[in-house]
């Protein structure tokens, strides 16, 4: 029986005040650190527990912030990606409502470890609950001096501020979050120069996402031995699932980084609903390709996952079943994909443009010869010759559909009508 680990106090009656969080062995961790260690400790410690940011790329945290250069004329930021915009995911905003001082503590200690003196949390503007949480936290934190100058007696001080997004998917990219924050149109910056380097007002930056900064004070106080033990070795530690679709049992699971997706849609989630059968899952969220039934004895981890030629993601878990048209679900998510283009790139603005027509005029039963052929010509156009990896997503989703039910889009095609209706 796996015990939760970020979902300890979510259930728990006030689980969101700082009483709570103390009980229970809050802010031990930033204690620890401020007494014991050095940032360079905290930043070896990280590193060695093999953590991987759960915002979706799973870049691997103590690296990241090892990029970060020791000594910098400018100051150093840390920024939370708390945007959470990827449809199917709703792990992030759970932790800010529910427990929002695990969080505040994460980013205590991570800014100890980079040197950062402030941080910026990017939430999703539509998460008014978590924001009110938060804002109560940081001041509940400020007032018992978790916060502030000399934290805990210390020579640290850091300060945290929190920045509502205004509904744009494309601020979940770290690049476009950092032009927002600055105050300018959200679109993606080149790279090089990284964050790490040049990131928000071209000082050096980490931005980690919610859950990923949630792990910290955990590997702190239970060793990074106890986190590598916890799922395979190179993607470890508790992980937060988002189940949603046709499920007897949606909701937020943690369980181990690794647990096969059928063990977690058919045991934890339930199985599919009364007399239907499951047809396909997108794991990640919907940039993450889906994968069909016969698919799903692979281990939810960034390895296994991409071995198969999808992604972990935000691990948005969606499950569709028997009863749903696949090129209706592919529409869906074009759509999106099209409507969230924030313009910059020509294979992503035009391309999804040109694929919603085609998809749209298929799903009507107006498809003609050529239409599937066209749209495959469209997806490599556009995967890999992107700005960012929204495109990227948009047309992984789409030749994932096409590939594994390609028969339903010839149907629609050939019988001049959606069969599902
Ligand atoms: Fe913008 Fe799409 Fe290009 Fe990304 S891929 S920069 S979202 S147009």
């Amino acid at each position: 029986m796996f015990e939760p680990v970020l979902l300890r106090n979510v259930d728990v009656p006030d689980g969101h005040l700082l009483s709570t969080y103390e009980a229970g062995g809050g802010y031990k961790a930033l204690a620890k650190v401020l007494r014991e260690h050095t940032p360079d400790e905290v930043v070896e410690l990280v590193k060695q527990s093999n953590l991987r940011g759960r915002g979706g790329a799973g870049f691997p945290t103590g690296m990241k912030w090892g990029f970060v250069p020791k000594r910098a004329d400018k100051p150093k930021y840390l920024c939370c990606n708390a945007d959470e915009g990827e449809p199917g995911t709703f792990k992030d905003r759970i932790i800010m409502e529910r427990d929002p001082h695990q969080l505040i503590e994460g980013l205590a200690v991570s800014a100890y470890a980079i040197g950062a003196e402030t941080a910026y949390v990017y939430v999703r503007g539509e998460y008014v609950a978590a924001i009110r949480r938060l804002e109560q936290a940081i001041a509940e934190a400020h007032e018992k001096g978790y916060l502030g100058e000399n934290i805990l007696g210390s020579d640290f001080k850091f300060a945290v501020h929190i920045h509502c997004g205004a509904g744009a998917y494309i601020c979940g990219e770290e690049t476009a979050m950092l032009e927002s924050l600055e105050g300018k149109r959200a679109q993606p910056r080149l790279k090089p120069p990284f964050p790490a380097v040049a990131g928000l007002y071209a000082s050096p930056t980490v931005i980690n996402n919610v859950e990923t900064l949630a792990c910290v004070p955990h590997i702190v106080m239970r060793g990074a031995h106890w986190f590598r033990a916890i799922g395979p070795d190179k993607s470890p530690g508790p992980k937060l699932y988002c189940i949603s679709g046709q499920v007897r049992k949606p909701g937020l699971y943690e369980l181990p980084m690794g647990i096969p997706l059928r063990e977690l849609v058919e045991n934890h989630a339930g199985g599919p609903l009364p007399g239907r059968r499951i047809k396909a899952v997108i794991p990640g969220g919907v940039s993450a390709p889906l994968i069909p039934e016969s698919g799903l004895e692979v281990g939810m981890d960034f390895d296994s996952l991409a071995a198969v030629g999808s992604m972990l993601g935000s691990a948005g878990v969606i499950v569709i079943d028997d009863s749903t048209c696949m090129v209706k679900v592919a529409t869906r998510i074009v759509e999106f994909f099209h409507h969230e283009s924030c313009g910059k790139c020509t294979p992503c603005r035009e391309g999804l443009n040109w694929a919603v027509k085609v998809l749209r005029r298929i799903e009507a039963g107006e498809g003609a010869p050529g239409d599937l052929e066209q749209m495959e010509r469209l997806c490599k156009g556009i995967f890999g010759n992107t700005f960012c990896a929204l495109g990227d997503g948009a047309a992984m989703g789409l030749r994932a559909a096409l590939e594994h039910f390609r028969y339903e889009f010839v149907a629609h095609i050939e019988e001049r009508r959606c069969p599902f209706h």
